[in-house]
């Protein structure tokens, strides 16, 4: 995959549920692959079925990007903020992200950006370097992931190219055009 900036991204999905978060889980994984992230971390309960879907997208569409179970999400913040990388908490109790995406986008760190699922410890808004809100409404760590990749690439991350893809789309005005490329 072609590199959109100078530094990494990667997603920490807070205490995953199997039995409720499956799809959820996957997709915040699926936004984070297309958009641009390099790789993700999940906390709670070990799923997987979720890394195996995962896996198979990136055999099949193409990347690098990883998935990788935590037991101890604060130990992988405190871990990240020690070799140097930023913590961005996405909430909606956070700072507007267009009040503060310009600083964070010059920052040469390391992105780590956290989402969660049910109540969100607060030692996590006091570990974040950033609390970001997408709006200060309620909605969803897809929605909210989506937008904050979108505007942390500046839309570059829509024409991106994924390296060693087996399948591509050949975008068509209507109908759908799959070609093989190994
Ligand atoms: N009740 C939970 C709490 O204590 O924060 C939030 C649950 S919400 C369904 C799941 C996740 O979506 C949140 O932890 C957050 O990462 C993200 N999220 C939802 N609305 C957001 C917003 N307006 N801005 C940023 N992130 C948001």
């Amino acid at each position: 995959m072609n590199r959109l900036e100078r530094w990494r991204v990667y997603v920490l999905r807070l205490e995953h549920r199997p039995d409720r978060d499956k799809r959820v889980t996957t997709h915040v994984f699926l936004v984070a692959r297309a958009f641009g992230a390099h790789g993700a971390y999940y906390s709670g309960k070990r799923d997987e079925n979720v890394e195996l879907s995962i896996r198979k997208v990136v055999e099949s569409w193409g990347g690098t990007f990883t998935v990788e179970f935590v037991d101890d999400w604060a130990d992988k913040i405190r871990e990240w903020k020690r070799a140097g990388g930023e913590v961005i908490h996405l909430t909606m109790y956070g700072l507007p992200i267009s009040d503060i995406i310009g600083e964070i986008r010059a920052s040469s760190r390391d992105k780590l950006i956290v989402v969660g699922g049910a109540k969100v410890p607060r030692l996590v808004y006091e570990l974040a370097d950033w609390n970001v809100s997408i709006t200060s409404q309620p909605h969803s760590e897809v929605g909210a992931l989506s937008v904050f990749l979108h505007e942390l690439y500046m839309g570059r991350e829509l024409k991106r190219e994924f390296e060693n893809a087996k399948i591509k789309i050949i975008p068509q005005a209507r109908g759908k055009k799959v070609i093989k490329l190994s």
